[in-house]
């Protein structure tokens, strides 16, 4: 996955003009630098640098004290340089990870650039228009791309690392991430695979996500593209395919250019950049605690606090860990100890706690409440649960002769059907009725 992200500055990337905003009138925040008229100079911009190198300490990146800027060199009108300067082989920082619920993903490198400008086209298609204009409002706007390794492996879980890198910048106030405004761009590379093949196949890169919704329909739809390809006995080609939301589905734009017909090449108005460790160190100290730490530390104060409520750790930890922690949700600790009470002690069964324990996240009842509410309960009625014993002895004459010539383990089985016909039964005293039966018998 590919992310563009705005960092939170007043200015551009390599001039004072206003990064603006959105509905601004057209070529209103720009000047001879940004408009890439000849004998000017680009600035660093420091607060772009910071926010940066904040990003790429909060994703735990390695951060080399050589970096340099470069330019990356194509034809398109809304690049009025005619290059971007981007960071091409020693980027900021590299070799990060973004912790999310119970898994992380690797990030390849965070970098700097620059963004281009913006092209309006009158008629909606670019091949019908009879005229386009030019707004360079966006060029030379700070951008970070954010380049994760391959390891997302279905539309949810790329919708889970955009938001939870959303989330992330907010926490440490290095964007605001608006996708809505174009703060936050999402390019992600699909690629399928045979089943149990380590070989990645050929990449299509889309683009035109505006929404976390477009990011999940793209990629469900972009799969689904490239298996019928693949299975009706094609080949996958390497493109930029863009995300049509009125059509619902990806269209082909350009064939994927390579690194080499960029040209890259260091810039050379601008000086490498070489940062100073004790600044790292500042920043490193000024991050707020990030939301994978604050999640551990939630979930620890919940296990705790419920385990106390419920006197009960064991179970406890089985819920906190096996339900709860993958939710990303926080029950409040008295509602989760009263679940694990109600399973624990049979009352309800573990789906329905499951259940129960939703329901109460939701509206703020108790879970006894809701358990009495919706009669949940289980059935321990003594005659009513002896009638189904009674039942599950008559249909299994096999398995009733193995225990009572020694095979005690086959009672664990009857047990079985007698929940497998009767899920509400309060176990233990199926259990206790069984064995008494069988003796009597
Ligand atoms: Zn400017
Ligand atoms: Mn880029």
């Amino acid at each position: 996955m590919e992310i563009h992200v705005q960092p939170r500055t007043r200015t551009k990337m390599f001039c004072g003009c206003a990064v603006g905003q959105l509905g601004d009138p057209p070529n209103s925040n720009v000047c001879e630098v940004c408009m890439g008229l000849p004998g000017v100079l680009p600035v660093i911009n420091k607060a772009a640098v910071e926010a940066c190198l904040k990003t790429a300490l909060a994703l735990s990146c390695e951060i080399p004290i050589h970096t340099k800027f470069d330019r990356k060199n194509y034809m398109y009108p809304d690049l009025p340089k005619g290059y971007q300067i981007s960071q091409y082989d020693l980027p900021m920082s590299v070799n990060g990870r973004l912790e999310m619920d119970g898994r992380q993903v690797r990030i390849r490198r965070v970098h700097l650039e620059e963004d281009t400008g913006k092209l309006i086209h009158a008629g909606d298609k670019l091949h019908k228009a009879w005229e386009s204009f030019v707004d360079l409002n966006r060029a030379g706007v700070p951008l970070m791309e954010i380049v994760s390794e391959p390891d997302i492996r279905s539309a949810d879980e790329a919708r889970d690392y955009a938001q939870a890198l959303r989330t992330l910048l907010r926490t440490i106030g290095a964007s605001e991430a608006e996708m809505e405004k174009g703060q936050l761009r999402c390019e992600p590379n699909i690629s399928i695979r045979r089943y149990g093949s380590d070989d990645l196949g050929v990449k299509t890169e889309l683009k035109n996500i505006n929404s976390f919704r477009a990011l999940h329909r793209a990629i469900e739809f972009e799969v689904k593209r490239q298996v019928q390809v693949v299975e009706s006995g094609g080949s996958v080609v390497q493109e930029t395919r863009g995300w049509s939301e009125s059509e619902q589905r990806t269209f082909s734009q350009r064939s994927k250019e390579f690194a080499e017909d960029y040209r890259y090449f260091p810039e050379p108005d601008l000086p490498p950049l070489e940062l100073d460790r004790s600044w790292i160190e500042d920043l490193r100290r000024s991050l707020p605690e990030l939301p994978a730490s604050r999640r551990a530390r939630l979930v620890a104060g919940l296990f705790e606090a419920a385990a106390k409520a419920s006197g009960d750790s064991k179970r406890t930890a089985n819920w906190v860990v096996g339900e709860v922690a993958p939710t990303g949700k926080h029950p409040s600790p008295a509602h989760l100890a009263e679940v694990v009470t109600l399973v624990g002690t049979g009352r309800i069964t573990r789906d329905q706690g499951r259940e129960v324990l939703a329901e109460s996240m939701s509206d703020g009842r108790s879970p006894s409440e809701i358990v009495a509410r919706r009669g949940l309960a289980q059935v321990s009625d003594p005659s009513a649960v002896r009638a189904v014993v009674e039942a599950v002895i008559a249909a299994n004459p096999k398995a009733v002769q193995d225990y009572r010539s020694g095979k005690v383990q086959v009672l664990g089985f009857l047990v079985a059907q007698v929940v497998k016909q009767s899920p509400q039964v309060d176990r233990a005293l199926a259990n206790e009725l069984m064995k008494e039966l069988l003796g009597a018998g």
